[in-house]
C-alpha cells in the first residue's frame, strides 16, 4: 500500500492527477478508468451530460467514495496528506438545508482545522467568517438559518465558507446551478479572484453557452474521458457530439468556437 501521507511524490506538477481511476455504485460503473491531468492555477471546467460521472469524479477525488481501482493525486500527494488545501462546494440538491444553522455557522464550519474540533471560535475566526460573508455580499445575513436564504444565497454561503478554508484546490459542484445572474457573477468573481491568487479552481459546470467564458482548462466527460485540455483546443462540436451523443439540443444551444477561441 502506497498511498500514504509520506508516499513518494506521484506527477507533482499537477494540481490533480488521477490515473486509471474506476468507480463503481454496485456493479455499474459511473467512472471507468480515466485519466485526467490539470495543471495548477486553472479555472477548470469539468463538463458532461447527466449522469456522466461529473459530481462522482468530485467525491472520489476528494475520497467520499471508494474507488475500485486507481489513485488520485493533489500535487503529487494522496487526498489524505492534502485535506487542510482541498476545498469543496457540493452539489446544491445533495446539501441538507434544513440542518439547523445560521449563515455565520456554516462558514465557521470551514476553519475547523485553523479553530481545533472542541474548541469554540474566537473573535478572530468570527472576523474572518463575516469577512467572507461581506466577500459574497450576504454580510446582512450572517445570523439568518440557511434554511431561510434563497437558493442562490445559500450557494454563496457555501462559497464564504471554501474562501476561509484558504485552499490551494477549490472544487465546486454546478455552483453556477439555479442562481440568479447576479449571483452567478458574484460567484464568476470569487473564482477568478482565487484563480489570480494561484489557486487551482475546479467547477462541474451546466452551462455550455458561458464555459469558453468563465474557463480555460476542460475535462468532458461521459463515464470516460471524452477530452481534457485548453478549452480553446478541446471545446469543439465533435467533442461535444462524442460527450453528448444525441442530445442535439445541447449542442446547438452551445456556444461553439468554428475557429479556435483566442
Ligand atoms: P453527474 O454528476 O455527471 O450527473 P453522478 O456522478 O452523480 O453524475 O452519477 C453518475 C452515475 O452514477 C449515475 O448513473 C448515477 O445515477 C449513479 N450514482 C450516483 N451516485 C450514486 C449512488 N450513491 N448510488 C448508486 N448510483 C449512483
Ligand atoms: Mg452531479
Amino acid at each position: 500500500m502506497t498511498d500514504t501521507p509520506d508516499a513518494p511524490l506521484h506527477e507533482p506538477q499537477f494540481a490533480l492527477h488521477v490515473e486509471d481511476l474506476t468507480v463503481t455504485y454496485g456493479d455499474i460503473p459511473a467512472l471507468w478508468d480515466i485519466d485526467i491531468d490539470i495543471p495548477p492555477g486553472v479555472m477548470a471546467a469539468v463538463v458532461g451530460p447527466n449522469g456522466s460521472g461529473k459530481s462522482t469524479l468530485l467525491k472520489a477525488v476528494l475520497g467520499l467514495v471508494r474507488p475500485v481501482a486507481g489513485h488520485v493525486r493533489l500535487f503529487g500527494r494522496p487526498m489524505r496528506a492534502m485535506r487542510g488545501r482541498v476545498a469543496y462546494v457540493p452539489q446544491r440538491s445533495a446539501v441538507d438545508w434544513d440542518f439547523p444553522a445560521s449563515a455565520l455557522d456554516v462558514v465557521l464550519m470551514g476553519m475547523y482545522r485553523q479553530i481545533g474540533w472542541l474548541r469554540r471560535p474566537g473573535a478572530v475566526h468570527c472576523t474572518r467568517a463575516t469577512e467572507a460573508l461581506r466577500q459574497v455580499g450576504l454580510e446582512d445575513y450572517a445570523t439568518r438559518q440557511i434554511s431561510q436564504l434563497s437558493g442562490g444565497q445559500q450557494q454563496r454561503v457555501f462559497i464564504a465558507r471554501a474562501l476561509v478554508q484558504e485552499a490551494d484546490i477549490l472544487m465546486l459542484d454546478e455552483p453556477m446551478a439555479g442562481v440568479d445572474a447576479t449571483t452567478e457573477a458574484v460567484i464568476i468573481d470569487l473564482l477568478r479572484d482565487l484563480q489570480a491568487q494561484g489557486r487551482t479552481v475546479i467547477v462541474v459546470h451546466h452551462d455550455l453557452t458561458t464555459l469558453r467564458r468563465y474557463f480555460d482548462w476542460l475535462v468532458m466527460l461521459n463515464r470516460r474521458v471524452v477530452a481534457q485540455g485548453p478549452v480553446a483546443q478541446v471545446y469543439t462540436a465533435e467533442n461535444l457530439r462524442r460527450a453528448y451523443g444525441g442530445q442535439l439540443a445541447v449542442i446547438e444551444a452551445a456556444d461553439i468556437a468554428e475557429t479556435p477561441a483566442p
